[in-house]
């Protein structure tokens, strides 16, 4: 029988993602009708979704058995009161790689003093400040999720000493677990370079506030690819101004995109990157979708469930 599947992740999406997931559906042996216009509600099996624009109503999608987040942050959706269908979200290979590669280059950055040679080029050869191994440099991961047990395990291989902070508890070779509020006092005294990598709940907002930012070693880089909502703005350009924190690199946002007389723009310690740590790429995305589907259509249990309640 033909599965119905509304494509309701924005019309500009539509042609990115049109042939891959065509041919994702094609290599999953899936029967789908798949539309980018808004069908007979009724009719509808599968919502992909993505939150681009305002609140959905998810509400007469009464027969859809699972909505297929294309983004890996959900926070915009499990608020959504008319979402009583499964929800999925977007974990996948690639997602995970460009996240490694973003938190592994910028701690890097860091470590290394890139900054000093790269921008202080004055015909004197300063050769008195070597960087440590990277074994000396004790790095924390906020968040042991896909994304932040990934980064851990990658730093990790470069010999950096790294702690990871989970809600849970959590076993990840080759990283120190640390898990609760004591937990976090533990990874954040530890925190040569921070990395956040949490998703946006109400027990993360403003998470990292003057009291947290005071227990991290004087001199700290925070690099948050998370969301903007994990830090308290303030809190960190007072930090920043006290020298307590030596650096901030920031992906992501409370409004997005930065507005242009925002503090952040000409503070000379904080770099921003336009939310582009990890991209959602069309291929591996529609194959995930597609993997969704034929396990909802064979009755077998969802892929990256969303727990509505805990909040992602
Ligand atoms: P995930 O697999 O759901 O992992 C989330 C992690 O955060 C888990 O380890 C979880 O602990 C931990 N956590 C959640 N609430 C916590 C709390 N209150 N206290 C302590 N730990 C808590 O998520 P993910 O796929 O790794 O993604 C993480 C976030 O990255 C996303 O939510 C999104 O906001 C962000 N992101 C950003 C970009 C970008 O381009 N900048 C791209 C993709 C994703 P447990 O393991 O104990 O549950």
């Amino acid at each position: 029988m033909t599965i119905n599947v509304f494509f309701a992740a924005g019309s500009d999406s539509w042609a990115e993602y049109q042939g891959p997931l065509g041919d994702a559906f094609a290599e999953a042996g899936l029967d789908v009708a798949l539309s980018p216009e808004a069908p007979d509600p009724t009719r509808v099996d599968y919502l992909i979704y993505a939150p681009t624009r305002g609140e959905f109503d998810f509400s007469p999608y009464q027969n859809c058995k699972a909505v297929l987040n294309l983004w890996a942050g959900v926070e915009r959706i499990v608020t959504n009161p008319t979402l009583t269908q499964p929800l999925c979200r977007m974990v996948n290979h690639e997602l995970t790689e460009g996240m490694v590669e973003y938190v592994v280059g910028h701690v890097l950055r860091h470590h290394l003093g890139m900054d000093a040679h790269i921008h202080g080029q004055d015909s004197i050869w300063r050769n008195t400040v070597l960087p440590p191994l990277a074994r000396q440099r004790r790095v924390t991961v906020l968040g042991m999720g896909a994304l932040g047990s990934a980064a851990g395990q990658a730093l990790t291989a470069l010999n950096f000493p790294v702690t990871g902070w989970s809600r849970t508890e959590k076993s990840i070779p080759g990283l120190r677990c640390v898990w609760s509020d004591e937990g976090l006092s533990v990874a954040l005294a530890c925190a040569d370079i921070l990395v956040t990598l949490l998703p946006r709940t109400p027990d993360t907002d403003n998470l990292l506030n003057a009291e947290r930012l005071a227990l991290m070693p004087s001199g700290a880089v925070i690099i948050n690819p998370g969301r903007g909502q994990l830090i308290d703005d303030d809190a960190l350009l007072a930090a920043l101004d006290a020298g307590h924190i030596s650096h901030a690199t920031l992906d992501v946002f409370r409004v997005e995109p930065l507005p242009p007389d925002h503090p952040y723009w000409a503070h000379p310690k904080v770099t921003i990157t336009p939310h582009i740590a990890a991209d959602t790429r069309a291929g591996s995305a529609a194959r995930v979708v597609a993997e969704n589907i034929r396990r909802g259509e064979a009755g077998e249990s969802l892929l990256h469930l969303v727990d509505r309640a805990r909040g992602y």
